[in-house]
């Protein structure tokens, strides 16, 4: 089922005199295709639950659409539009068993869609399969760990089979191997069943490993959408190149003359195509190849070993984000007796932003 979201905004109206109203989210447009994982990302307070809820009909929009396939679903209440819902504080019932915890949505339904307890158990002994957990039926919440629980609330979701799951910081409880082991299975999950999937996060790592698409926000508003690799490799402004990556890629401050990026006095790369101007220069970490005729100078702090590769903790006064952080392979040996290091740039993995809307300049 494809997901459309048009022009969707969300406005909360101030609550204290002078101060501006929210937007929370504000003219989303976005067309998420059928069977896809795609992540919603960004910081804290930049709109990913309120387009969350808004999709899951939890709130409703200031104004925009949204569709379910070719269904406008904007007007329709959450239980009606199919939706499968997992958050951050998996909210099981305490005093109900694993079974009766997944069966719990089914027993809502009424009319002619009414279950028999059979049926309802068998349902919840099969999404209980799906996220490998059919063996602990009989388990009370507080009798499992926190993955476990939050597995039980991913079977809850999809007991429906609903034509949409939703997840809100669904890892964010989880300690780190128990967060590494459930994103993969949430992979899994949504690869078997094929249920189109918004996940939201605001950890770049859990978007790029397992989405298929992400969306960065800020401030309501969306940054860019593409696919994991592409947001990384072309960032279309400032704010996601330092979104995404870590060791967060490095900033300076450069200028272009004559088709020449020059950080600090030194010319360090060519740069095509762009015009004069005072610049932004991203170089990610592993953009440095250490070399003793380099044309980027830096000082030189610290050598860190990583065993597959090496840091190298420098400092540059045009840098905006000192210490620089190069990622350099192992084998490649830094002359720690020196006080300053030299790299000459890899151009795939120098950006550079406008100073003036800190949107990308291309370059050849
Ligand atoms: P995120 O999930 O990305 O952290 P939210 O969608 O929860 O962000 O919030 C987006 C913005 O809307 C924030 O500035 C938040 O304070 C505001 N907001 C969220 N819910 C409400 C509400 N019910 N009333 C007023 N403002 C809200
Ligand atoms: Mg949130």
């Amino acid at each position: 089922m494809k997901i459309v979201l048009e022009n969707l905004t969300k406005i909360y109206p101030n609550m204290t005199k002078g101060q501006p109203d929210v937007h929370a989210v504000d003219g989303f447009n976005f067309e998420i295709p059928d069977g896809e994982l795609v992540g919603l990302l960004g910081p804290s307070g930049c709109g990913k639950s309120t387009t969350l809820n808004l999709i899951s009909g939890l709130e409703t929009p200031t104004s925009g659409k949204i569709y379910f396939g070719e269904d406008d679903v904007t007007d329709l209440p959450p239980e009606n539009r199919g939706v499968g819902l997992v958050f951050q504080n998996y909210a099981l019932y305490p005093h109900m068993t694993v079974r009766e915890n997944i069966m719990f949505p089914l027993g809502n339904l009424k009319g002619d869609k009414k279950l028999s307890k059979e049926v309802m158990a068998e349902k919840a002994l099969e999404a209980a399969k799906l996220v490998q957990i059919d063996s602990l039926m009989d388990r009370k919440p507080n009798q499992m760990s926190g993955g476990q629980q939050q597995r039980v609330a991913i079977a809850r979701a999809l007991v429906k089979m609903p034509r949409v799951l939703l997840l809100d910081e669904p890892l964010s409880n989880l300690d780190a191997r128990l967060r590494l082991q459930t994103r993969e299975e949430i992979r899994r999950i949504q690869r078997v069943t094929g249920i189109t999937t918004v996940f939201v996060t605001h950890d770049q790592e859990e978007a790029m490993s397992i989405c298929d698409r992400i969306v960065v926000m800020k401030d309501g508003v969306v940054q860019q959408i593409d696919s994991p690799q592409n947001v990384y490799d072309y960032p279309e402004n400032l704010f996601v190149a330092k979104f995404l990556g870590t060791p967060a890629i490095n900033v300076f401050n450069g200028s272009v003359k004559d088709e020449k990026l020059y950080i600090g006095k030194e010319a360090v790369l060519d740069v095509k195509g762009v015009e004069d101007q005072d610049v932004y220069v991203g170089i990610r970490p592993e953009g440095f190849t250490l070399d003793k005729n380099g044309a980027f100078k830096a000082k030189l702090s610290r050598v860190e070993v990583l065993g597959r590769d090496t840091s190298v903790i420098s400092f540059h006064d045009a840098c905006e984000s000192n210490p620089v952080r190069s990622i350099i392979p192992s084998e490649d040996k830094v002359d720690e007796s020196g006080e300053y290091v030299r790299f000459s740039l890899k151009p795939f993995k120098v950006h550079l932003f406008s100073k003036k809307d800190e949107k990308r300049l291309l370059f050849k």
